[in-house]
């Protein structure tokens, strides 16, 4: 299928411009050409920003000209998930309710990259409002796995590992509430990265589980995602829920040294039922890699595990319920023609505009938020948040840096869950611990099962992203799964 040339690293891209071998109009119109000849197969894109990106790219080229590059990202080509808002350019979030919108404003994460001279050509893919774990709840198409095409490429940010995994682009942003960047990324072999909450601005994020939201990174090793991650993070006042924190210079931690970490492996991830033996032992193996690099591993143990799917997606539903209220036909995007009254307004504009699994949440969000179900449900379940990360805080006595598996299994075939929301819920298990407990977590390729990608994710303390970019680039200097290119493009 090939009619075009992958895109190198993102380190890869600066060093042809700073070299001068490439230029940035060269390389966002290489990108643009792959997306062109690929994208019919895969559905990465929801929309391209061709003219724009090139003229963004001359910008860089001038500006490097004249000796005033802006950052290592400047003339590099980025892509971002399409809930994040950038003035002038439609946002969909994959909903037939946001048709005809355009933004207004601008996301603190796009005018971050813009001001640092990254390129930001296209918006990829998603499940409508970033609800699922694989992009077929998208009001356009479903995005294909580039390792096989029959198979879904995790979700709900899977047209930006998609964009990366293809070498369309080096680097991607997504938003991860339960595992939506980490989940995508080990289905098709990147490195996805989700930051501490807080430790990057939510404005212009369009909002699903407000508690839980985080925005971060995909990129194909650990020393681009943390150049990209310095770029975006840090407090904006424009969120108040944004950490007042110094931001690292993520990029100057990765010592290649892990001598001083102690690795826990949690009791309750590495049971043998409900795992794919293959992804069980990539990550096994992942873990003795580390072991041999100098870190200690020991046990620990997370005994709210098997609470934290359920006490997730109520929560998260509870949040996109009342999140999603606002889309009512009046402010933005659909507004059902066939109205003859304000009630029969927002009925059908909702109606029609929300797909299967988003009214799916609303119902369950409302139900568990109703008069003689709160206590029942939503308190409960913030009850249980608590116990979860208690769980985290002692486990982080004893060692450093969790380490587990992204997902218990591989990427499933297009089709295979949609009819089973539950079975659909339950791959989350691994993941989103993490967001209920406002921890930063990593997944790292660790090789292969099945022929499919397999993910090790490392979870750290709050405000340790350095700490687990240092892991994983220590990782993948002595290992190469990350370099496998997807085989069904
Ligand atoms: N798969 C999870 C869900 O469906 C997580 C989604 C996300 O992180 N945006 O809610």
């Amino acid at each position: 299928m090939e009619a075009s040339s992958p895109l190198p690293s993102l380190r890869g891209v600066r060093d042809l411009l700073d070299s001068g071998e490439g230029t940035s109009v060269g390389i966002v119109n290489e990108a643009l050409e792959r997306a062109d000849a690929l994208d019919e197969a895969l559905g990465a894109f929801t929309g391209m920003r061709a003219e724009g990106a090139l003229e963004d790219a001359a910008a860089a080229d001038a500006r490097r000209a004249a000796g005033r590059t802006l950052s290592p990202l400047d003339g590099v080509p980025v892509a971002i998930k399409d809930n994040m808002v950038m003035e002038g350019e439609p946002t969909s979030c994959a909903s037939r309710i946001l048709e005809g919108f355009v933004s207004p404003y601008t996301s603190t994460v796009v005018e971050r990259l813009r001001s640092r001279g990254a390129v930001i050509v296209g918006r990829t893919n998603l499940d409508e409002f970033a609800m699922g774990s694989s992009t077929e709840h998208s009001c356009f198409r479903p995005t294909s796995n580039p390792w096989d095409l029959d198979r879904a490429p995790g979700g709900s940010s899977g047209g930006s590992a998609v964009a990366v995994a293809s070498r369309i682009v080096p680097a991607a942003l997504g938003s991860d509430t339960g595992g939506s960047i980490r989940q995508p990324a080990s289905h098709c072999g990147v490195v996805g990265m989700k930051p501490t909450y807080g430790r990057v601005s939510r404005w212009g994020l369009v909002a699903f589980a407000s508690s839980l939201d985080q925005i971060g990174v995909f990129t194909r090793d650990a020393g681009d995602a943390a150049l990209l991650l310095e770029a975006i993070a840090g407090h904006d006042p424009a969120d108040s829920t944004s950490l007042r924190e110094p931001v690292p210079r993520f990029s100057e931690e990765l010592t290649g040294d892990i001598s001083d970490l102690v690795i826990g492996l949690p009791r309750e991830y590495f049971l043998d039922e409900g795992v794919d033996p293959g992804v069980l032992a990539a990550v096994r193996d992942g873990v003795s890699v580390l072991e041999r690099a100098g870190a200690k591993v020991r046990e620990v143990s997370l005994p709210h595990t098997r609470f934290a799917v359920a006490t997730y997606y109520l929560i998260a539903t509870a949040e996109a319920s009342s999140n999603l209220a606002r889309y009512d036909g009046v402010r933005y995007g659909r507004r059902a023609a066939s109205a003859t009254d304000l009630s029969q307004m927002y009925f059908l504009s909702r109606s029609e505009g929300f797909g299967e699994e988003v009214k799916r949440r609303i119902m369950l969000g409302t139900y568990v938020l109703s008069a003689g179900y709160y206590d029942a449900y939503y308190r409960k379940a913030q009850q249980v948040r608590a116990l979860v990360l208690d769980d985290f805080q002692k486990a982080f006595d004893e060692c450093d840096v969790i380490a587990t598996p992204t997902c218990p299994e591989t990427a499933f075939r297009l089709g295979e869950k949609t009819g089973d929301p539950l079975s659909m819920y339950l791959g989350d298990i691994y993941t989103v611990s993490a967001n209920l407990a406002g921890i930063p977590g990593i997944s790292v390729p660790c090789g292969m099962a099945g022929g499919l990608p397999a993910g090790l994710q490392l979870l750290g303390g709050p405000l340790q992203e350095a700490t687990l970019l240092r892991a994983a680039d220590v990782f993948q200097r002595l290992t190469s799964h990350h370099t496998a290119v997807p085989t069904a493009i």
